[in-house]
């Protein structure tokens, strides 16, 4: 495939290969953009800016509507193309097929209502005679970039709010899995997306990112990855605006008088969508010493029966890691826990990129399957006493996107709801909960700023205030 560049669909000599982590087929190859094409964009995205700007909220609405029906036109080619560049199986990728469908459609309502209020002037002495409001204005041009885990869905929640509230942008989706993003690009123009407002490079984070991150005409950042590329980009962006989705390392806690059943179904699914990669995976869960042998024999029952492989078969539960050098990390790291006094209760070993699912015991808090975000299918779980622990153990972390309870006691939920130290409490629910509408972010090295559509579009947008003195006649 080609890459967008201002306004046309441009190649380059020096490729890079998008291959199948199932089996490293090769599916395509796409441009490796230059510094060249950096310089190029930006100075695309300044004009682009302009044309951006100057269209009216109903026209922003109508694009975004008809990207939204060609999506789902073409739902079962994007949930292909998703399950084959990525590491989803052919059911999780037309989830997120589904949810690409919703983010747009909610882009197009809320193009139209971003208003802002009049302001009482008259609030202090010496206001009286002013009347004005705020409204909110476009921030210019929006960076975007995107990790490899969700290549569709997260790529529409930076498009889509971007060009709702009158941006241009230029997207940098993750290099292992840049065909969805192409994809959903080619459907933007295709939908009459003015020319230069919309630019899609392609290529590696290390060699054009600073580049782009650093540059003054880029006067947002919206960034979604890891903390170590996060933290990279924070460093190099100087003053402009910043949004950082980053990871995280989820704690669950299950209670005495939880639903035990639907928790283990819960947890499951949430430790192993796919394959752990899943920034509100389950990673760790605390369970009631009460209820922790029932909740730990059902959970690896239920772990040893998934079914692992080809991700475009039906009947897969989990695929493959994004590559199999990930897959070797995670293995590694579980035998590190192992040797240090961890117990592997079921899975622990990988063949190619297709890991296990993994289920530990005893997991010492130095391991680094307890203390860093593994991003694989490894899930840890310990007993506890009461809920000081609880809370002490969940928090302990420097990340904080999702935590979950599962309890029936709806005093403690309210008590642990308020305890809990993250941007989002699952309650009867595994972390991996999101509704692409709702506010959705992390705090300590989970992120910075909301996503969720009219979250989205409030960071890409700047409030101005206009004030009027009226003077006697
Ligand atoms: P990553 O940080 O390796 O890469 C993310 C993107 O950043 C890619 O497009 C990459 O090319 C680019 N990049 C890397 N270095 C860069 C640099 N110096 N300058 C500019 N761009 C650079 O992450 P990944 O492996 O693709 O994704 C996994 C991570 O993403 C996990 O940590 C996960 O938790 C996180 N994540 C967070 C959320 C969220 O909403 N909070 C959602 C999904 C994934």
């Amino acid at each position: 495939m080609e890459m967008l560049l201002a306004g046309a669909w441009v190649d380059r000599p020096e490729r890079i290969e998008v291959l199948d982590p199932f089996d490293n087929s090769l599916i395509d190859t796409v441009p490796s953009a230059t510094l060249a094409d950096v310089e190029a964009a930006l100075a695309a995205a300044v004009e682009g800016a302009k044309l951006a700007r100057a269209l009216p909220a109903f026209e922003r609405a109508r694009i975004l509507a008809a990207v939204g029906r060609v999506v789902e036109e073409r739902s079962d080619y994007f949930a292909h193309m998703i399950a084959r560049e990525g590491s989803k199986t052919i059911r999780e990728a037309r989830k997120e097929v589904s949810r690409c469908v919703n983010t747009l459609r909610s882009c197009a309502e809320e193009a139209r209502r971003i208003h802002g209020e009049t302001i009482p002037f008259d609030n202090f002495p010496g206001g009286e005679q002013r009347r004005g409001y705020f409204e909110r204005v476009p921030v210019g041009v929006v960076l975007a970039i995107t990790p490899f885990n969700d290549p569709l869905n997260l790529v529409a929640h930076k498009l889509g709010p971007a060009i709702a509230a009158g941006n241009a942008v230029i997207l940098k989706p993750a290099t292992v899995t840049p065909l969805s993003a192409l994809e959903l690009t080619r459907a933007f123009v295709d939908a009459g997306l003015p020319q230069l407002t919309l630019q899609t490079l392609t290529g590696r984070g290390s060699a054009i990112g600073d580049p782009l991150v650093s540059d003054e005409r880029v006067r947002m950042i919206s960034f979604t990855g890891g903390v170590e590329a996060g933290r990279h980009i924070t460093s190099r962006a100087g003053i402009k605006k910043i949004g950082m989705e980053l990871g995280s390392n989820s704690p669950v806690i299950v209670w005495q008088d939880a639903d035990i059943t639907w928790a283990v179904e819960s947890c499951v699914s949430g430790a192993f969508w796919a394959a752990g990669q899943n920034c509100i995976g389950v990673q760790r869960i605390y369970i009631h010493e009460e209820v922790f042998a029932k909740f730990r024999d059902d959970f690896v029952a239920r772990a040893a029966s998934y079914t692992i492989g080809d991700k475009l078969d039906e009947a897969t539960d989990m695929g493959p890691m994004i590559t199999e050098q990930e897959a070797d990390r995670v293995v590694q790291w579980v035998r590190a826990a192992t040797q240090a006094g961890a117990e592997v209760l079921t899975g622990g070993g990988h063949s190619g990129a297709l890991v296990q699912p993994t289920v530990l015991e005893g997991v010492p808090r130095s391991a680094q399957v307890h203390c860093q975000e593994v991003f694989g299918p490894t899930v840890n779980l310990y007993s506890i006493r009461d809920e000081d622990e609880a809370i002490a153990e969940a928090n302990s972390l420097p990340f904080g996107l999702h935590a979950a309870l599962f309890t029936q006691n709806v005093d403690m939920a309210f008590r642990l709801a308020n305890r809990l130290q993250c941007g989002g409490v699952m309650i009867n629910d595994s972390t991996d909960y999101r509704l692409d509408t709702m506010p959705f972010g992390g705090i300590k090295y989970s992120g910075l700023g909301r996503e969720g559509v009219r979250f989205s579009i409030e960071e890409m947008t700047e409030t101005k205030v206009v004030c009027w003195l009226l003077r006697e006649s």
